[in-house]
């Protein structure tokens, strides 16, 4: 153990994590906040949180909702305040020491988390008022907390015999240690693979390419030289522009073999025994698969639901990949070449067409994407659909210099929230973009407002020029800030239930709606504005941009679905019917007609989201699921003729972004919309209504 872990010799009293802070709206005071102050700090906070528990669970009074529900709510309060900070920092600014620490915090965590989570005495009193919930007179927001509560203890095991508990604890211990075994491989095959490019490889690829290549090679102490490796962005940004057909079916046949080389990083045998595991798993806990114990905490409820959704999206998705596919074909025989369109030629002949049919290029929009335009577009959205207000403050303490302030104002003047934005790359960020928070609301004792994050990857702009975003960045903004929304104008009585407290497949709603508003001539109109000369976007641009966004989506489509419903088939079939998983993943790729053209987005050796750790497990559905809910939802806006009708945007506040958990997720959308989401609307955003255009 490092001396930073040993040196627990920071007096109580000194530690920042310990005391009440007095900055302004209770913020941390990250200037102060120190490595070693973090051990102590967790270690008082495990301790105030297990005698919280122990104090609820002896409680010689009748269990009641107070005594028991409320009081849960009321515990590790520390923990969550210390929590926050840490892993703040451990994904936003972290550095070796912070690190480590993190190898420590997370073992002592699980160790924290499951005796509570099994305790039978504290499960006892929370099934006890479960079954009688009905007579207790409690509000709606209540009986959702104590069904929460409820469903929380009994899925981690809670209820079930003493060596059924032992054979859970065995088989999470197994799967945790699988899981990391199964990115280490997979990560191992990305590292261990590279590829130098020679002069005539160059053909097509953009200069930045190039340069990537050049730093990607220099890192590998061979200067001079330029390196292709296997990370997404690099190969499909290759596939997309390599002219030289060798090179992308090399690149393209080293992708998509990761982890399944049958070499120390093979991922097969790990894949059969996670998928025995869980269904084991499944079945002490009363379900006939695995898919059906995770689907019962969802919003999608079954399998059979799932699978509906899925296929009702693959046939015209499959319909307009193929007629893609011939148009592909064509342009290739335009060209003078006889060969058949290969898996690693898609991306390369499709971006020719959507050049030479949208006559769109990125590149044409991006100085007109300037970060500080768009984060004010963010800001007048919701000031037109929610009345909140932004004001940058100054006096805030930050973990980095880079980081923003604005308070958040409701339509009264009254204060809402703190939302901080951390928007540049820097070596000290893991990568993506996220939103999270260093403080939720809740008014359990009183209005607690919350502390609400987003944190981003973009470039910074060079020599004192404003950071331009492309398309996609552009659109990451509006979707972590329609996250951010979610936690700040939740507004619930129970912390559990606060902001983006909602199953996986309803999380998603409320960022990838926040994105239509992105898109909107309304929008960019006003806010895409060239960075050096301030002209609008211009007219013709802007529809080609938006053209340009149906462009493919057939394939994207498929290589998503496909994907989805091969997680699905692992997790409702019996686990000994992928013993060999190749075999597998052909019968299935066979069942539902794959094209030959088009490859899973994730093979199975590859697919992270679900078996590096099991939050994806039977769950890769929930991005399109939440996809079908905020196309279906903007409707509502364009129904009405206005996309800030303030009519739909007050329901959209009321049952969407400020009702976090404390509602069914489905009744909230009907609430909200007067029905159930209907698929067309994704159908038609993809541009896979519209009949496939002739060969
Ligand atoms: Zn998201």
């Amino acid at each position: 153990m490092s001396e930073i872990l040993q040196a627990a010799t920071v007096a109580p009293e000194e530690n920042p994590l310990l005391k009440a802070w007095q900055t302004p709206h209770q913020t941390p005071p990250f200037a102060e906040i120190l490595p070693e102050h973090f051990i102590p700090a967790f270690e008082q906070a495990f301790v105030d949180h297990a005698a919280e528990i122990t104090a609820i669970s002896h409680d010689p009074a009748v269990p009641d909702f107070a005594n028991t529900i409320t009081a849960l709510e009321r515990s590790g309060r520390l923990l969550a305040k210390v929590s926050a900070v840490f892993y703040d920092l451990v994904s936003a600014h972290s550095n070796p020491a912070i690190l480590e620490i993190d190898k420590e915090v997370s073992l002592r965590m699980a160790r924290h988390w499951n005796p509570i989570m099994m305790n039978a005495v504290l499960f006892g009193r929370i099934a006890l008022l479960h079954d009688n919930r009905a007579s207790l007179d409690l509000t709606t927001e209540q009986v959702r907390l104590l069904e929460r509560t409820h469903t929380r203890f009994r899925r981690a095991g809670a209820g079930l015999s003493e060596d059924a508990k032992k054979r859970m604890a065995e088989i999470n211990e197994r799967l945790a240690h699988l899981g990391t075994t199964f990115s280490h491989h997979l990560l191992g095959d990305e590292q261990g693979w590279s590829l130098e490019l020679s002069e005539d490889d160059h053909a097509g690829l953009p200069d930045t390419f190039i340069a990537a290549a050049k730093a990607a090679a220099e890192e590998r102490g061979m200067a001079g030289k330029a390196v292709v490796t296997l990370s997404r962005s690099t190969v499909e940004q290759l596939l997309k522009s390599a002219d030289k057909r060798e090179l992308r079916e090399k690149v393209f046949k080293a992708f998509t073999a990761r982890g399944d080389n049958g070499n120390d990083n093979d991922n097969n045998a790990i894949i059969v025994e996670i998928l025995a595991l869980r269904e084991e798993s499944a079945k002490i806990m009363g379900f006939p698969t695995y898919a059906a114990y995770r689907l019962e905490d969802s919003m999608a409820k079954t399998p059979e639901a799932v699978r509906g959704l899925l296929e009702r999206v693959w046939k015209p998705a499959r319909e307009r990949a193929l007629a893609d596919r011939d148009e592909l074909q064509a342009l290739i025989a335009e060209e003078g070449d006889n060969f058949a369109l290969a898996p690693w030629d898609w991306r390369y002949y499709a971006e020719k067409l959507r050049q030479a049919k949208a006559n769109f290029d990125d590149a044409a929009i991006k100085p007109y994407l300037v970060l500080d335009h768009m984060i004010e577009a963010a800001f007048d959205c919701a000031r037109r659909l929610f009345g909140i207000t932004f004001t940058e403050r100054s006096d805030i303490p930050v973990w980095h210099p880079d980081v923003r302030v604005w308070e958040v104002k409701d339509a009264a003047g009254q204060h809402k929230a703190l939302f901080y934005g951390d928007y540049f790359a820097r070596t000290s960020k893991r990568s993506g973009a996220w939103m999270t928070s260093l403080r939720d609301q809740q008014k359990l004792d009183g209005e607690v407002a919350p502390l609400i994050l987003n944190v981003c990857n973009f470039a910074k702009g060079a020599d004192g020029q404003p950071s331009l975003l492309s398309p996609d960045d552009a659109r990451t903004l509006f979707h972590e800030f329609g996250h951010g929304l979610h936690g700040m104008l939740s507004n619930v009585t129970y912390p559990s239930l606060s902001g983006t407290s909602v199953f996986t497949d309803f999380v998603e709603l409320p960022s990838q709606l926040y994105e239509h508003w992105q898109e909107r001539p309304e929008v960019l109109q006003k806010f895409a504005r060239h960075y050096q000369t301030g002209e609008p976007l211009p007219e013709d641009l802007l529809q080609r941009f938006l053209a340009a966004r149906k462009f493919n989506q057939g394939f994207a489509t498929i290589e998503f679905v496909s994907s989805a419903l091969l997680d699905l088939e692992f997790h409702t079939q019996p686990a000994e019917a992928s013993r060999d998983v190749r075999a597998f993943e052909r019968a299935e790729m066979e069942k539902i007609g794959m094209p030959q053209e088009i490859v899973l987005r994730h093979r199975p050796q590859q697919f992270a989201h679900i078996f590096s750790g099991d939050h994806y497990a039977a769950g890769y559905y929930s991005y399109m699921w939440s996809e079908v809910m905020d196309a279906d939802a903007f409707g509502a806006f364009e129904e009405a003729g206005d996309i800030f009708d303030p009519t739909v945007a007050k329901r959209l506040h009321d049952d969407i972004y400020s009702s976090g958990g404390s509602v069914d997720p489905e009744a909230a959308y009907i609430a909200f919309r007067g029905r159930e989401p209907e698929p067309d609307a994704l159908l038609h955003r993809r541009g896979l209504l519209e009949t496939p255009k002739a060969a």
